[in-house]
């Protein structure tokens, strides 16, 4: 470095004030989060809400979704695994993640304070025992939310709540899906049961809510290849683990906005889509899965969909010794919020 370079940089920064930038792009940020201060809220502080979002419960106020962007509810309920339970405790878990965010540096948004968001609580179950009452419960839930105008983000819970939520939200039209998991999700009824967490997708399609044309499964693996008839029945596209691993992150999002097209999407994220070294806290792990770097490329890539809801599920934090599961699963969370926040952005 010449002696010119190094007094140009003293001069600009030697005595920077506190709380200030010079470069147009991070001025911005910077502005925001210090609010002409020195000081940025403490991460570990406060109540823990979803993201450090503002916390608006919906359970006790009925105005919680007035002029909301995107409400991020908590799904506590687990009588849908095939396997090790656990994943009711997982919203709580997430919203114990701290320091996700401000900024989003790809698509460079602040999303907590481009639009509005908030943490709305969680689904009020009436009973702790009932499928049935659970279900209609997240429906009544999600289809209040729709109704506002609020995309909701939920985090579960095992994976059968996105049935009844893309009921809720795909009620006047068959939403498309990006789904993001080990197992395609697609089984008929088991032991006299059809809302288990192997087969959401498949009565998703069956009550008209999901468009299997428009429908793409990633990340597929595991031996119950055997149950997944109906997604290749229906013309679901489905990229298993290895194919997705050959076809690589840019081809596959490409492949992604071409199967769900310009419509209304669903985005399904389910944590053991990853590889249980990144996310052993989960009821069905199954080795060979995506890192979180490519899942959160991946979820980056649907930037540009007309995302209407989305959720991160089967976040069971008995199995997290490390916690690394619930940051993972935060981080996908705080992926599809900037993708929401990007299109409401610009849509201003
Ligand atoms: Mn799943
Ligand atoms: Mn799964």
């Amino acid at each position: 470095m010449d002696r010119k370079k190094l007094a140009s940089l003293r001069e600009k920064y030697a005595n920077t004030a506190p709380g200030a930038s010079h470069h147009p792009k991070f001025k911005r940020a910077i502005e925001t989060i210090f609010a002409g201060t020195d000081r940025r809220p403490k991460p570990y502080e406060g109540v823990a809400t979803f993201l450090d979002a503002p916390l608006r419960q919906l359970a006790s106020s009925p105005s919680a979704l007035a002029d909301l962007d995107v409400a991020l509810v908590g799904v506590p309920y687990d009588l849908g695994v095939t396997n090790r339970p656990g994943a009711r405790l997982g919203p709580r878990a997430v919203r114990a993640v701290e320091r996700i965010g401000p900024y989003h540096h790809v698509h460079e948004t602040l999303p907590l304070h481009d639009i509005a968001v908030a943490d709305v609580g969680d689904v009020p179950f009436r009973s702790r025992y009932s499928i049935e009452d659970s279900n209609a419960d997240i429906e009544a839930i999600f289809s209040k939310i729709a109704e506002s105008g609020a995309v909701p983000l939920a985090v579960g819970g095992d994976h059968s709540i996105s049935f009844p939520i893309l009921k809720a939200l795909g009620a006047s039209r068959p939403l498309g899906l990006v789904h993001i998991d080990a197992h395609c999700d697609t089984g008929g009824p088991f032991e006299g049961a059809k809302f288990h967490h192997g087969g959401p997708f498949r009565q998703a399609v069956l009550a008209g809510a999901l468009d299997p044309e428009r429908t793409i499964q990633i990340g597929i693996r595991g031996g119950a290849e055997y149950l997944w008839e109906f997604s290749y029945a229906s013309g679901m596209t489905v990229l298993h683990a290895e194919e997705f691993a050959s076809l690589g992150v840019p081809k596959t999002i490409k492949k992604i906005h071409e199967v769900v097209g310009k419509g209304p999407a669903y985005i399904s994220f389910d944590i053991d889509s990853l590889d249980p070294a990144f996310a052993p806290g989960t009821g069905t792990p199954e080795a060979g899965g995506l890192t979180t770097r490519e899942a959160m490329e991946l979820v980056r890539g649907c930037a540009g969909l007309n995302i209407v809801g989305g959720d991160v599920v089967e976040v069971a934090p008995q199995y997290d010794a490390t916690t690394n599961t619930a940051q993972a699963a935060a981080q996908m969370l705080f992926e599809l919020l900037a993708d929401v926040a990007l299109a409401r952005r610009k849509a201003r």
